[in-house]
């Protein structure tokens, strides 16, 4: 018998088999239907309707590309991507070659229970990352030789810059000035330099010995030196730390790890503040980034350190556990007054590193770091047995050569040959050597330098007695990574249990909704992950010659005129590598535009308290005064108060900072009249584009009164968290400020603010996960995406209201995309608080939604377009469930101080060890509903003692015996 293949289906219809959109929404058209039963509204359009408020919806559709099916777009990245030059890169300068482990390339790197976590807010559920985080601060502790570190910073150049503010912070000195060594990486001096400006510090360049030394003698705050220095010298700081010390100074290091394993860390130089970059610690180059910075510092500065830091507690059974420690320093609690803005930070590269580490351990870093030392000593010899102007110093990894006039031929002569090396100050050439130089690769260096006929020097002949140029005063003799856990898991399988043993432990997307409002945790999909990787975009250096980085100009090109496509601006830079950087690169844009119409004054930034940290914090960093507004009963910006602030600062108005829909879930009606008053004052409107998953196809910022926005790649459109980054926080103006966006002379970029971030692309390597995203998607899936998010979220909030109110909503009871849920009313009858709630959850299976941000003692739900019914009723009903708990404690059944929500999270461990003396059953504690039997998440450790973590703080590798 022969089966009949014929159909009545058109064939367009069999071709959709392919399609992209119904992968990403999780709501089929049933799903819809029933949803929009149960909020009460007739069509996906009427409800959109009675939630957008007319006056702000777009005035006609987005201009892209129609949708492409996964195969198509993957092709058609690919040529892009095929564009870009792979040479073989000498060109150092912060970024080297490296071998990606592939143990931890496929399972951290590509592997989504890493990738998708969120930032370790919620302890209990994210013991692993913190593990691998801790790991990481304890590497950098080591090596620096420095006694903390925190959990990453978003790039070497930034993270020079936040050593700048800790410093001034911090020492005893009044002086101004910053001194910063000539010879520090030249994307560091940039981005310290756009830094320094709107703070009134001055930076002073030293730009040979002596005048390092005679600015060295003077006054000054904290100086700055790269060690090894970008030439690759190699100097003793001792005697200059000793003199900053004198002035009541700081001395900050901007050290490179790989080289510390083997010379004299800062640290036992007497350095107050040590910064650099993780990247060769198994991170592709990518153009420029994602990688991990660090920083370290003394102990006295620890509470003023920027960034995240992870520290060891103890659980409620008394077990160590980890949890973010010293939290009041961070921007969500200080606003203004916080120590920096960073809020996402480089979690993945960050583990990525940390893993490396573990990998390798001390005796293979080290393994790693001789060679490239050696190999660099070879080198020097057969170049200088050629005659090459060889520059005579104490080296690590870095050649370099006075080449004079001949400079520009050689390198043009190397590029021929398939190498980039560095042109230095015009008439320089450096060589930077790293884990990937092989011998053809040092013997293809000499035939560079070779003339004409010139024999070429054997390796065979120097492989003898070669010694590294590190002098003997600067070798390391201390020891390092000593911890068990960098000298255990060296064989593949030890390291991948380690790897599944750490990730086992953590919530992340690919076990249950991460329903967190203002994250956007939406579904990172495989086929947009899948470039990143892709040698053509991952092993690119981002200085390297522009016509050998086509690809990535092409990629940037598309992926801003599509971008100002969704918002509806005139002008956008990619090169913010965070939201936090997108705010501050905004208002910096703002302030550039005041100074350029001789409105320099203008320095008044108001701002509503229902904003989130990063607001005040960038506002603050940019120079100008915070002033913060009331927001009215229900949720909105307050315009009596916003008004009479305005007139009253009417002179020196410089912006207002809003969130639109507002971090209350609510799209606010008057936002145009709110703009537009401002505008008559004089100043700009900011509009932070986190919400923008409730705005994409349906209103554009650019269009209704905004004139600056971020956005966050990693939330609205698909970046994936990776346990708090990396990021990519774009800043998109209006025409008239499209002047003021951040350039990159050290890449040759012209532009008015200034470098924001190392790399002009910033973290360019995570920019095709974006592209892939609207290239599939394209405008009518990012509506109906946009649409559905909302839809999802009111669907939560209808389904929720007899069992906990929505705080905030429009008149006709919606809410945007996201929905506060007020348990405020518990506490009086049950002594039942958002974060039982929050804990509870996760003995469902879940993790916690936003708590107490923006409202205290709530919690925010944005459930976002790609969760599927069935996982959003699973939430719902767990919430219910939680609700009859709390029911019992209000009638009594249960003790205020001694039920499920109060112990939550329940071990396995304290469920099965000793006499169960508890009001409620064991069941009830771990199967509260009956899907758990099959699916069960167990939390592995009790509730988190933060306050426990902050008195005893310690934020490296827990000692084995306190694990007894
Ligand atoms: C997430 C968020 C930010 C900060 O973005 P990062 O990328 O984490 O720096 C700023 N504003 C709002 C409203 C946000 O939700």
């Amino acid at each position: 018998m022969t089966a009949d293949l014929s159909t009545s289906l058109p064939l367009s219809a069999l071709e959709n088999a392919a399609e992209f959109l119904p992968r990403h929404i999780g709501i089929d058209a049933a799903d819809e239907a029933h949803m929009l039963s149960v909020i009460g509204e007739a069509s996906r359009r009427a409800l959109i309707d009675s939630i957008v408020p007319r006056s702000i919806a777009r005035s006609s559709a987005m201009d892209l590309p129609p949708a492409a099916a996964e195969a198509a777009a993957l092709a058609e990245l690919k040529a892009i991507a095929g564009k870009n030059q792979l040479l073989k890169s000498f060109i150092g300068q912060g970024y080297y070659g490296t071998h990606t482990p592939g143990v931890i390339l496929r399972n951290i790197l590509e592997n989504p229970a890493w990738y998708t976590a969120y930032t370790p807010y919620q302890a209990e559920i994210s013991q692993g990352r913190m593990e691998a985080l801790v790991n990481f601060q304890t590497m950098v502790c080591d090596l620096t030789g420095m006694p903390i570190a925190n959990a990453s910073m978003l790039d070497e150049a930034t993270a020079a810059a936040e050593a700048m503010t800790l410093a001034k912070r911090s020492v005893k000195s009044k002086s101004n000035v910053f001194v910063v060594a000539g010879d520090a990486h030249p994307q560091t001096i940039e981005v310290i330099q756009t830094r320094a400006k709107p703070l009134g510090l001055e930076v002073r360049l030293a730009n040979s010995a002596d005048e390092w030394n005679t600015l060295l003698d003077g006054d000054y705050f904290a100086v700055l030196a790269q060690y090894p220095a970008t030439s690759g010298r190699i100097d003793d700081l001792r005697a200059d730390v000793e003199k900053a010390h004198a002035k009541q100074a700081a001395f900050i290091v901007a050290a490179d790890l790989l080289a510390l394993t083997l010379i004299t860390p800062p640290g036992e130089q007497g350095a107050d503040i040590v910064v650099g970059t993780t990247q060769r610690f198994g991170m592709p180059m990518g153009a420029g980034g994602p990688h991990a910075a660090y920083m370290a510092c003394r102990d006295e500065f620890k509470r003023s350190m920027p960034g995240r830091l992870v520290g060891v507690s103890v659980d409620v059974h008394g077990k160590p556990a980890y949890r973010l420690a010293l939290q009041t320093r961070e921007q969500h609690i200080r606003r203004e007054k916080a120590t920096s803005n960073i809020c996402t930070a480089q979690v993945l590269p960050a583990v990525v590193a940390s893993m490396y580490a573990v990998y390798h351990g001390p005796e293979g870093l080290k393994r790693i770091a001789q060679r490239v030392a050696s190999y660099t000593a070879i080198l020097t010899q057969g170049l200088q047995q050629l005659g090459a102007p060889v520059r005579a110093q104490a080296t690590f990894d870095t050649v370099s050569l006075h080449t004079q006039n001949a400079t520009q031929s050689i390198a043009s002569k190397a590029i021929s040959l398939g190498a980039n090396l560095r042109i230095y100050f015009k008439e320089y050439l450096c060589i930077s050597l790293d884990e990937t130089t092989t011998r053809a690769d040092i013997e293809l260096l000499w035939k560079i330098f070779a003339k004409d006929g010139q024999a070429l020097p054997t390796f065979d002949a120097f492989e003898k007695g070669v010694e590294p140029l590190i002098p003997a005063e600067l070798r390391r003799t201390s020891s390092y990574l000593t911890h068990p856990v960098f000298n255990t898991h060296h064989s593949e399988t030890g390291m991948l249990r380690y790897i599944r043993q750490l990730s086992d432990k953590d919530l992340a997307l690919d076990r249950s909704m991460i329903p967190l409002g203002s994250c956007t945790m939406k579904l990172n999909a495989t086929s947009e992950m899948i470039p990143i990787t892709w040698p053509e975009f991952a092993n690119v250096h981002p200085f390297a010659p522009a016509d050998q980085l086509v690809g990535y100009k092409e990629l940037d090109e598309q992926l801003r005129a599509w971008l100002c496509q969704a918002t509806g601006y005139a002008g956008i830079s990619l090169q913010p590598n965070a939201g936090s950087q997108g705010e501050y690169a905004g208002l910096l844009a703002i302030k550039g535009f005041h100074e350029s119409r001789g409105d320099g004054h203008r320095n008044i930034c108001l701002i509503p308290s229902s904003a989130h940290g990063t607001n005040p914090a960038s506002a603050q960093m940019a120079g100008m005064q915070v002033v913060v507004t009331a927001c009215d009963a229900s949720g909105n910006v307050d315009l009596v108060d916003l008004k009479a602030k305005c007139e009253q600062h009417s002179a020196n108005l410089a912006a207002v900072m809003i969130t639109y829909p507002s971090t209350h879930g609510v799209f606010e009606t008057s936002v145009k009249e709110l703009c537009a008053l401002v505008h008559s004052h004089g100043g700009r409107v900011y509009v932070d584009g986190a919400n923008m998953n409730a705005l994409v196809g349906v209103a554009a910022p650019g269009e209704f009164g905004g004139d600056v926005s971020h956005l966050n790649l990693h939330k609205t459109f698909c970046i994936p968290h990776g346990g708090g980054g990396p990021g990519v926080g774009p800043v998109c103006v209006v025409q008239d400020l499209v002047p003021f966006l951040p350039g990159h002379a050290t890449a040759g970029v012209a532009g008015g603010v200034g470098a924001v971030s190392a790399a002009p692309l910033g973290n360019a390597a995570v920019l095709p996960i974006s592209w892939m995203y609207i290239r599939m998607m394209g405008a009518d899936g990012l509506q109906a995406a946009t649409e559905t998010a909302i839809l999802s979220a009111n669907y939560i909030s209808a389904r929720l209201k007899d069992h906990y109110p929505t705080l905030y909503a429009s008149e006709n009871g919606h809410v945007a995309h996201e929905c506060i849920l007020d348990l405020r009313g518990l506490k009086e009858t049950s002594g039942v608080m958002a974060e039982d709630v929050a804990k509870r959850l996760i003995d469902y299976g879940f993790h916690a939604p936003t708590l107490s941000f923006p409202v205290p003692n709530t919690l925010m739900v944005e459930p976002t377009e790609s969760e599927t019914l069935f996982e959003l009723d699973r939430f719902i009903d767990a919430m219910i469930a939680i609700r009859e708990e709390v029911r019992q404690i209000e009638n009594g059944a249960l003790p205020q101080d001694n039920n499920p929500l109060k112990n939550a999270p329940h071990t396995a461990e304290s469920l099965l060890s000793g006499e169960w003396a508890r009001p409620y059953t064991r069941e009830a504690a771990a199967y509260p509903v009956a899907a758990l039997r099959s699916n069960k998440y167990w939390s592995p450790v009790g509730r988190v003692d933060n306050v426990w973590g902050d008195r005893n703080l310690s934020c490296s590798c827990i000692p084995v015996a306190d694990y007894a």
